[in-house]
């Protein structure tokens, strides 16, 4: 892989049993930093709440009826700004001397993506005026999951280095299906119009921004979906580690240009059953698909 395209930085919290405190968050991020040496990780902040519950923080909406709509992610974040102000420092001071690729999860409207940012700017003040050490650049990103952001891209796009699409969330918000329920889970297709039509909207918008944008979540490390993914203009993918080499021996065998002009023809005048005939397409084609 090229790097790291979504590290959940939530996950030390989530396997501890107190808070995890800015200097062992701090040693965390600068294991990892090391580890990955030349190549980029992309650090997004805390994603908890809802039903990723910290057992000791209280009132963080674990009791919330809809807990994927509730208070999480950033929106926590924002009003709990503690937890961010320390994260921020601690990611900060990892990074002195290198790059910072940090992204905000659950953005729904630009301010919120203004405010964090702010956080961080405020943070790397504090820390010069301490005399430390600051990192080379800071590279901020947004995750694009809650479906409104969409129609602020004009906004956003001018204030931020990159977007990541995270289907995961974007599926459950778009088509209102809860992403934990197993009814559900085979009755929504990603290979559906609605989801590659918002998805090459939002790729076309962002590189008409000259912004980057990747798409992360389970549906790239799919190899159909990544190809489709590919016909719509997605030129990174960030999936779990287990479909690299599956995917890499996928977009070996694919003709990008043969791809986008198919996904152009059925996103345009979709057909009864898109799977199918990206799968058709696929086998005709030679590529990889597994
Ligand atoms: C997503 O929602 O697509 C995503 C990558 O984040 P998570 O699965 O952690 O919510
Ligand atoms: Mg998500």
């Amino acid at each position: 892989a090229d790097g790291i395209g979504l590290f959940r930085t939530e996950f030390q919290f989530l396997i501890s049993a107190t808070l995890p405190q800015r200097e062992r968050q701090q040693r965390f991020y600068r294991e990892v930093l090391d580890a990955a040496g030349d190549k980029p990780v992309i650090f997004r902040t805390l994603d908890v709440g809802g039903d990723k519950a910290l057992p000791y923080l209280k009132d963080e909406g674990s009791e919330e009826e809809n807990p994927a709509m509730g208070w999480r992610a950033i929106r926590l974040a924002l009003d709990h700004d503690g937890l961010m102000k320390a994260q921020a420092r601690a990611l900060l001071e990892a990074a002195g001397g290198r790059t910072l690729n940090v992204m905000f999860p659950m953005v729904s409207e630009p301010w919120e993506f203004d405010q964090a940012r702010a956080l961080f700017e405020a943070q790397m003040a504090f820390l010069s005026s301490r005399k430390k050490q600051l990192p080379s650049r800071v590279r901020y990103g947004a995750m694009l999951e809650v479906p409104a952001l969409a129609e602020t891209l004009d906004i956003l796009l001018p204030k931020l280095d990159f977007i990541s699409i995270g289907t995961n969330d974007l599926t459950q918000f778009l088509f209102a299906a809860d992403r934990a329920e197993p009814r559900l889970a085979e009755r929504y297709d990603w290979l559906s119009p609605a989801i590659l039509r918002f998805i090459r909207r939002v790729v076309r918008e962002c590189k008409a921004h000259n912004v980057g944008v990747s798409v992360c979540g389970e549906m790239g490390g799919r190899p159909l979906e990544a190809l489709a993914l590919i016909g719509i203009g997605v030129e990174r993918l960030s999936i779990t580690p287990a479909a690299v080499g599956t995917i890499k021996a996928m977009v070996r065998s694919l003709d990008v240009g043969a791809a986008n002009l198919m996904m152009e023809a059925l996103l345009d005048r979709p057909v009864d059953k898109l799977r199918t005939a990206i799968t058709d397409w696929a086998k005709e084609q030679q590529v990889e698909i597994g």
